[in-house]
């Protein structure tokens, strides 16, 4: 009944406090992009709201406009883009605004529902007048509304907001989880279904949508293009390309740290299979080329590569000069080999 895939722990934990009618009145739900918060807090709100006997139905009234965000007493508070003028950006933070919203929404009764629900989406972008606003509403708790956060990082939030919440963790699935549930409930195609599981990280909802979105694998496949043709590549090409990527940087940082991950990954890969434990890669559409490659270069040298690559990560986020950290990087690679 419950939707969320692999976190039975969790949901256990949930199904017993609705058995014995214990629910907090605050949940602070943490874990990884994509590993399934929002799908839990929906849960939950079905659960609460649920018109059948063995609630969440999935199928009832309530069950439907709660799975499609239409339920009037389950509201989601996150991000939005101020759409006044033309030079609209997204805010960076939850502002208080919002807050005080949810605040006297919160202190209606339920609309259509039993209980009222307000889910926080990226509660650690909340700003620091909205998260003393909301710990004010959190103090002072009202019957038949409960609070749920999700954050990827509870250390973003104030203590004193994460104190007056019931921490409940997710954790990423295992690999071969994600692998069975878009075989079995997605139809995914077997090889595909595998690489898709090793590059989620255990976070299902990525995978899913790599599955629905083809233009995710075909932009890996150019980053590991180009990265292989770096590692071909003479000098003279490299520092070209680390000058591009110096150029993305002071564009969009996390760019450039999505291609320096795919680069550490692409190299514990020929680790694991160097040593014997190519069973566990991620790359597994790559396998073929990893071995072939790995028989170039001795293990001290991946792993000179590996911290290397480390290494740059961590000055780009310490604001190092881009490009100078980037010319390092590709002048520790060794030259090509056996590819
Ligand atoms: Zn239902």
């Amino acid at each position: 009944m419950w939707q969320v895939v692999g976190q039975s722990r969790v949901i256990s934990l949930l199904q017993r406090s609705l058995e014995k009618e214990a629910l907090a009145h605050a949940y602070l739900f943490v874990g990884p992009p994509h590993v399934g918060k929002m799908t839990l807090a929906l849960n939950l709100a079905q659960a609460l709201n649920c018109e059948a006997d063995e609630p969440p139905c999935g199928e009832c009234a309530s069950c439907q406009k709660i799975a499609l965000a239409k339920h009037a007493d389950v509201q989601i508070i996150g991000l939005v883009s101020n759409g006044d003028s033309a030079e609209a950006k997204p805010r960076a933070e939850i502002g208080i605004d919002q807050i005080r919203e949810m605040e006297h929404a919160a202190s209606l009764p339920p609309f259509e529902g039993k209980h009222k629900m307000f889910i926080i989406d990226g509660a650690e972008l909340l700003s620091t007048e909205a998260a003393n606003c909301l710990l004010k509403t959190l103090e002072e708790p009202v019957g038949k509304v409960i609070f749920i956060l999700l954050t990827t990082n509870d250390r973003l939030l104030p203590a004193t907001v994460v104190s007056r919440c019931q921490r409940v963790e997710l954790p990423p699935l295992a690999t071969g989880e994600v692998e069975a549930t878009l075989d079995t409930s997605w139809g995914v195609e077997q090889q595909k279904a595998k690489l898709l599981a090793r590059l989620s990280h255990g976070c299902l909802g990525w995978a899913i949508s790599a599955t629905g979105d083809d233009s995710l694998l075909q932009q890996r496949a150019e980053r590991l293009e180009r990265l292989v043709d770096t590692i071909h590549a003479g000098y003279e090409e490299r520092f070209a390309h680390a000058a591009q990527l110096a150029t993305q940087f002071s564009q969009n940082r996390g760019l450039v740290q999505e291609i320096l991950d795919l680069w550490l990954q692409f190299w514990r890969d020929l680790m694991l299979v160097k040593i014997g434990c190519g069973n566990i890669i991620t790359n597994v559409d790559l396998e073929a080329m990893l071995v072939a490659m790995a028989k170039g270069y001795s293990l001290a040298q991946i792993k000179a590569v590996i911290n290397s690559i480390q290494a740059a990560g961590e000055q780009l986020r310490q604001n190092a000069n881009p490009r100078l950290v980037l010319e390092v990087l590709m002048l520790s690679l060794p030259g090509g080999s056996g590819r």
